[in-house]
């Protein structure tokens, strides 16, 4: 079994099991930043330099969304030969209202996203190299088109004829 650790270090954290992205919220004002803000508060009307750790929502609406058509260059690790496009996510946060931008979960195309969709943090590898998976962030609809069971039926309730 290979390792984990994160791509970046002090962007995640975890909650009873469960990831979070990891911003800091200033002690003055409440004003909360992701990435990490441990220098001084950019808010116009605060000096602080006091900020404590919060851990951000994992639910938001999808504010808008791309498709990385071109490999990006360095610091970007190719995670397939050839290249393969990948879709990005930039998600309102739910609580922070705070727009935060990452790749979407394996499996999920732009053709399976909507703006204004609910959308949930999930962690993946973002790739992986001989001392194992590099872990970050991504995006996923919560009414997720990856396996959610049993295909149900739709539709064809009553699909009976009419005859007008
Ligand atoms: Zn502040």
């Amino acid at each position: 079994m290979s390792a984990q650790r994160p791509a970046l270090e002090g962007y995640l954290t975890e909650v009873d099991g469960v990831p979070h992205l990891l911003g800091s919220r200033c002690t003055a004002c409440g004003t909360v930043y992701f990435p990490r803000l441990d220098s001084f508060c950019r808010h116009p009307d605060c000096d602080s330099d006091s900020f404590e750790d919060a851990p951000l929502s994992r639910r938001g609406r999808l504010w808008s969304y791309t498709n990385a058509a071109y490999q990006p260059p360095p610091p970007y690790v190719p995670v397939s030969d050839p290249y393969e496009p990948f879709a990005i996510a930039a998600v309102e946060l739910d609580a922070e209202r705070m727009v935060v931008l990452g790749q979407c979960a394996t499996g999920v195309d732009v053709a399976d996203l909507q703006v204004g969709m609910e959308m949930e943090l999930v962690v993946e590898p973002l790739f992986s190299d001989e001392e194992g998976d590099a872990l970050t962030w991504k995006w996923r609809p919560t009414a997720s088109p990856l396996p959610q069971g049993e295909g149900g039926t739709v539709g064809a309730a009553d699909g009976g004829e009419r005859v007008a």
